[in-house]
């Protein structure tokens, strides 16, 4: 399944997804319609599913000063990936390598009761790292990431149960998305690393994140070296179409920033604790997501995240009415949908033309004068004519679900 034919940097151009350009910079890629449609799709079915999840979202600036990281201990373990601080008038200014300490900041902004835990914050938002070798010019090493970030600040008896709520959203959204994991990872720190020293800490959280695996009766494995400065962690493992391995998701438990940023909340007793973090994401950056996702499906994506849904193929000139009718009925349901007209060239070079597209409704003379259409299914299959309300109803109601699934045979 996996080749270099699936580059996802290949593809990414041959399907007008993104690019980049020299005068813009290495590592600096832009999206273009298409590959906007993506990625704003698949924001969107984030964010859905973090606020049914409980989760709040809140919007920080990609830019802090140097002594914010400092204190987070970015700067001492984590400089070398960092972007050199600008100087403004006397103050030295960073762009961001994570968004943990502008939520700590934004958490401690407010007095908090124990009734309020677990509090869940979430941002998709802008971090950049200073990706200086390797291969740039696809969506994997990249310099300014945009990253499905959430923090959950809690008691330490409700670590384990938010560590498994995040790893349930991960695979129910692996399931929409059509990913399949290589394997689950418990990230440990090993020798010569850069870590914060508080053995201690590390041993509470890394037996929390074991308990957790454990129970999730999910196959793992442990790896030395791969923690994060701050803390251990659960990664969920993809491999990409050349057969390397890279975390996409990830889930954290963090002592170490709410003791830096001295978080507190008052408990039942009156007086203040301090709450642990979970640092969780369900996709890692949009950038690599969508870069797998490509490789994944060869860029015949599922059809609620398709750039374009359904083809209409209509067979002649005759026929262009109902195609811009069907159009304008597809646009006011939230489908989206592209005419190729005969002007294209034949039926048979359209459909091929097409064959990435979930949906391809044919319209001849016959269909178009009972308001009906011949659908072709992407996978080959090939309906008989329906009428064209009952058809877009029933994609709708698929793409709503996040189905993979390109037709359910049920009849409704
Ligand atoms: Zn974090």
């Amino acid at each position: 399944m996996h080749d270099q034919h699936n580059d996802h940097r290949r593809l990414g151009r041959e399907l007008g997804l993104f690019d980049t350009d020299p005068l813009i910079g290495a590592g600096l890629p832009y999206w273009l319609p298409d590959g906007a449609t993506v990625r704003h799709t698949l924001e969107e079915y984030i964010r859905a599913a973090e606020r049914r999840a409980g989760y709040r979202h809140v919007y920080s600036p990609v830019l802090g000063k140097r002594e914010l990281y400092e204190i987070s201990g970015h700067w001492a373990h984590y400089s070398d990936d960092m972007f050199p601080p600008m100087d403004l008038g006397g103050e030295q200014v960073v762009l961001r390598p994570s968004l943990c300490p502008h939520h700590a900041l934004i958490y401690r902004s407010r007095s908090h009761s124990y009734r309020e835990l677990p509090l869940r914050m979430a941002e998709l938002g802008g971090m950049y790292r200073s990706e200086l070798s390797g291969v740039l010019g696809g969506l994997t090493r990249v310099r300014a990431i945009q990253l499905n970030d959430a923090h959950i600040f809690c008691t330490l008896d409700q670590v384990a149960e938010e560590a498994r709520g995040a790893l349930d959203m991960i695979r129910r959204a692996y399931e929409a998305l059509g990913i399949t994991p290589a394997r689950l990872r418990l990230s440990l720190p090993g020798p010569g690393g850069k870590y914060v020293a508080a053995p201690e800490k590390w041993q509470r959280s890394t037996a929390l994140l074991t308990e957790v695996l454990d129970r999730s009766g999910l196959p793992y494995e442990a790896a030395e070296g791969e923690a994060a400065f701050y803390g251990p962690k659960i990664d969920v493992q993809v491999v990409d179409a050349a057969g390397r391995e890279s975390t996409l998701s990830t889930v954290q438990v963090d002592f170490h920033q709410p003791e830096q940023f001295d978080l507190h909340y008052i408990g039942p007793d009156g007086r203040r604790h301090r709450p642990v973090m979970v640092h969780r994401s369900i996709i890692g950056s949009v950038e690599r997501a969508v870069a797998h996702l490509v490789e994944q499906h060869g860029g015949a994506f599922p059809a609620w995240l398709a750039p374009t849904q359904l083809a209409i193929l209509p067979i002649s000139d005759a026929e262009l009415p109902n195609a811009a009718a069907l159009a304008r009925r597809c646009a006011e349901q939230g489908l989206r949908a592209e005419i190729a007209g005969p002007e294209h060239g034949s039926l048979g070079a359209r459909v091929r033309d097409a064959r990435l597209v979930p949906y391809q409704a044919v319209i001849g003379a016959r269909e178009a004068a009972a308001d009906h259409v011949a659908l072709r299914l992407r996978d080959g299959r090939r309906l008989d004519p329906l009428p064209a309300g009952d058809v877009l109803t029933r994609i709708g109601a698929l793409v709503s679900a996040h189905s993979t699934e390109l037709w359910a045979d049920s009849a409704a």
